[in-house]
């Protein structure tokens, strides 16, 4: 059965940038309601139980399931895992992977070029969804966008860097204007 995974900072440390209570209720509740969705799923599929949700996601179109149990999968186990990542590189203290910077700026140009692009398609994705930066599987950087909860491991691919932008990450403390929740969420991306 999957938990929870805790955060690794408390809900009011990405203040004044993410308030405590969207994240305290996306924490606690909208990350749980995708794990209890998928544990009701799992535990039709003893095989499936202990194999990490990623693996689940690479390979979800070769299992012999129920096609509702599949969509549930893709669901609830790209919302679990998306979060759980998310959660991570988050934080109220910078803590820069020079690698990942490096890597950045030889694909991108710059870090404020890279920047400049993911903001873009972070504010212009219509409707819920998340932005991402991923290793394609070849040793190179891409960042596009996927609606919903669809996981970059449904392609191969590795989530380097993500980003919601589902309204109930953001709601709360700035409405509709998902432009400034992006523009002061780099302020908590401790990565780059
Ligand atoms: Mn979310």
């Amino acid at each position: 059965m999957i938990t929870l995974p805790a955060l690794p900072y408390a809900y009011d440390a990405l203040e004044p940038f993410i308030d405590t209570e969207t994240m305290h209720i996306h924490h606690s509740k909208h990350h749980q309601a995708y794990i209890d969705k998928l544990n009701a799923v799992l535990e039709k599929y003893d095989l499936l139980k202990k194999t990490p949700v990623e693996n689940l996601l690479q390979r979800l179109k070769t299992f012999n399931m129920d096609e509702k149990d599949r969509t549930v999968i893709k669901n609830s186990g790209g919302g679990h895992i998306n979060h759980a990542f998310f959660w991570t590189i988050m934080g109220p203290e910078k803590s820069i992977d020079k690698l990942l910077v490096e890597r950045i700026t030889h694909t991108f140009g710059s870090v404020d070029d890279f920047k400049k692009r993911f903001t873009d398609l972070a504010v212009n994705h219509f409707g819920s969804g998340w932005a991402w930066l991923v290793d394609n599987g070849n040793n190179e950087l891409e960042m596009y966008t996927t609606p919903n909860q669809d996981s970059p491991y449904l392609s191969g691919h590795t989530p380097k860097i993500s980003l919601d932008v589902w309204e109930h990450a953001y709601y709360l403390k700035y409405q509709n204007r998902r432009a400034e929740y992006v523009a002061n969420w780099w302020n908590v991306l401790k990565l780059i």
